[in-house]
Formats: structure tokens, C-alpha cells, sequence
């Protein structure tokens, strides 16, 4: 079985989210932890986080995929985009243990030509400043296209950050398909070779969400740009195949997909179809 669920918006607060959540028929949903545009934080209702914490677990929810703003940069050129990451992600960590035991999941960087090992190499410094080992949340790097100069297109470089850092029991991976498609892994014809590939690079066990969405461009675009399940060039037939393969069994699927309210509903729906057959 999996969870499915979309991206809820965080603007009515936290309990408001999980009811949103139920309206949709989701059992785990993805919220940005700050604008997602950056800037600071807004200041923690305890009561209200806690009042979710009851929802999710009267209701059976899977874990939550929180995600990190975008303009989190941790190996950007200048020193204020690194700045931000730091304190961003390290306010982040400490708000998420207000809701414990869940995902923060965060693209790893854009290394704005200062070449892919530098890169590799300040995403780990940021990791390695952040982590600790008291913490519940595992922080999840994202699977990306390779549009500009992002990294973590490959496995071989995420796994060569993951390698850096210290505490990695606190380190996952987050699959995007709509980005893997992208990259240039064939998870329509190949998907058994892809997820093999991911084991023998990073080990399955460092996978724990999926990022469900479908792709406007075909393989290897290095574009990312998402579609509805079914109206892109990966296709229902593959999501099935996807949301029921056993190695992705337990996962939270989260949809970042051009849709409202209705259509989520229905892809929701779906993706439980698909995975709880
Ligand atoms: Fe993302
Ligand atoms: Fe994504
Ligand atoms: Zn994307």
C-alpha cells in the first residue's frame, strides 16, 4: 500500500491543513515550511501544530513531506544565498520537531557554475552544520531535472553528498518523477532498471517519498516542467505501475501537479487505486 496526498497550503494554519488534507481523501500531504519565495517564517501556534498532530493519527496519515523554499541555495555563488540556506534550513529542522517524526525534503542546489563537485561539497557543509542526532526529521534531497546548473540530477551525485555527511541515518532521498523522467532515467520502459540502479548507487532504503507528478517534455528534456497525471509524456499506465511496485510499497505520493482542488481529489484517487489494489 502507499499514502497519497498534494500540496496543501499552510496560509489557514496547521489543523486547517489536515482538514483540507481529509477533504481530498489524502493520508499525507506536502506544505512549504516558509514562503516558498523565501523570507522569514511565520511564528508556530503550538496548539493548533498539536491539534494536527491528533488529526494525523486519528486519521491513520503517513508521514508529511514538508518542503524547503526554493530559494534555498545551500551552494549558491554568493554569500547571502548561503546565508539564507543555513538559517533557513536550520529554523526549519527546529520548527518540524513541533510536529516530530516526519520529512523535510529540499532541492539540493544550483551550483551557478562553480561546477558540480564544489557544489556537492557545500550541499554537505550545510547538511553537516544542520543535522544533529537528537533529531525526528529525516531530511530528504530531491531527485532534480538538471535544468541550469542544478545538482543531484544522478544518483551517483546525491550519493556522493550523502556520503559526506555525518549523521546519515538522518539523510533520504526524495524521487521525483516528473524530474527522473527529465534526468534522463526511462521510468516508463524501464522502471524496474531505474529502481535497480538506485539501489546499487544509493540503497532503496534511502528512498522515502515519491514526488508524483507527470512531465510536459519527453526523456533526458533536463526541463521540469510538471503535468496532471496522464496528460504528460509518462503516462497513467507508468503511475500504475509506480504506485503498485513493491519496492515502493509504504512510500508517502505526493502530487505537485497543475490541478485544483477536484482534480487532486481524482488524482488522489487514483494513486490509491494504484497502490492499494
Ligand atoms: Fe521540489
Ligand atoms: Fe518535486
Ligand atoms: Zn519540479
Amino acid at each position: 500500500m502507499i499514502y497519497a496526498g498534494s500540496h496543501i497550503s499552510a496560509s489557514k494554519g496547521y489543523e486547517a491543513m489536515g482538514k483540507q488534507a481529509l477533504k481530498l481523501g489524502a493520508d499525507t500531504f506536502a506544505f512549504f515550511t516558509r514562503n516558498p519565495r523565501g523570507g522569514n517564517a511565520k511564528k508556530l501556534d503550538l496548539k493548533d501544530v498539536e491539534r494536527l498532530r491528533v488529526l494525523l493519527e486519528e486519521h491513520h496519515f503517513g508521514r508529511l513531506v514538508a518542503h524547503a523554499p526554493y530559494t534555498l541555495n545551500p551552494c549558491g555563488a554568493k554569500e547571502e544565498v548561503r546565508d539564507f540556506a543555513f538559517r533557513a534550513f536550520r529554523e526549519d529542522l527546529e520548527r518540524m520537531e513541533a510536529l516530530p517524526g516526519n520529512y523535510y525534503n529540499f532541492h539540493p542546489g544550483s551550483h551557478v557554475g562553480q561546477g558540480s563537485e564544489r557544489g556537492i561539497e557545500l550541499i554537505a557543509e550545510l547538511l553537516n552544520a544542520c543535522l544533529t542526532p537528537e533529531q525526528s526529521t529525516i531530511v530528504l534531497l530531491e531527485t532534480m531535472a538538471g535544468k541550469g546548473s542544478e545538482v543531484g540530477r544522478t544518483f551517483e551525485e546525491l550519493q556522493s553528498i550523502i556520503e559526506k555527511v555525518k549523521f546519515q541515518d538522518k539523510v533520504g532521498v526524495c524521487l521525483d518523477t516528473c524530474h527522473v523522467w527529465d534526468g534522463g532515467y526511462d521510468i516508463v520502459d524501464h522502471l524496474d532498471d531505474v529502481l535497480e540502479e538506485f539501489d546499487r548507487v544509493i540503497g532503496l532504503e534511502r528512498l522515502k517519498a515519491i514526488h508524483s507528478n507527470d512531465s510536459q517534455n519527453p526523456l533526458g528534456a533536463r526541463k521540469d516542467r510538471h503535468a496532471k497525471l496522464g496528460e504528460g509524456k509518462i503516462g497513467l499506465p507508468a503511475f500504475k505501475r509506480i504506485a503498485s511496485h513493491p519496492a515502493l510499497s509504504g512510500l508517502p505520493f505526493i502530487l505537485e501537479t497543475p490541478n485544483d482542488d477536484a482534480g487532486w481529489a481524482e488524482e488522489i484517487a487514483l494513486l490509491h487505486e494504484f497502490g492499494n489494489p
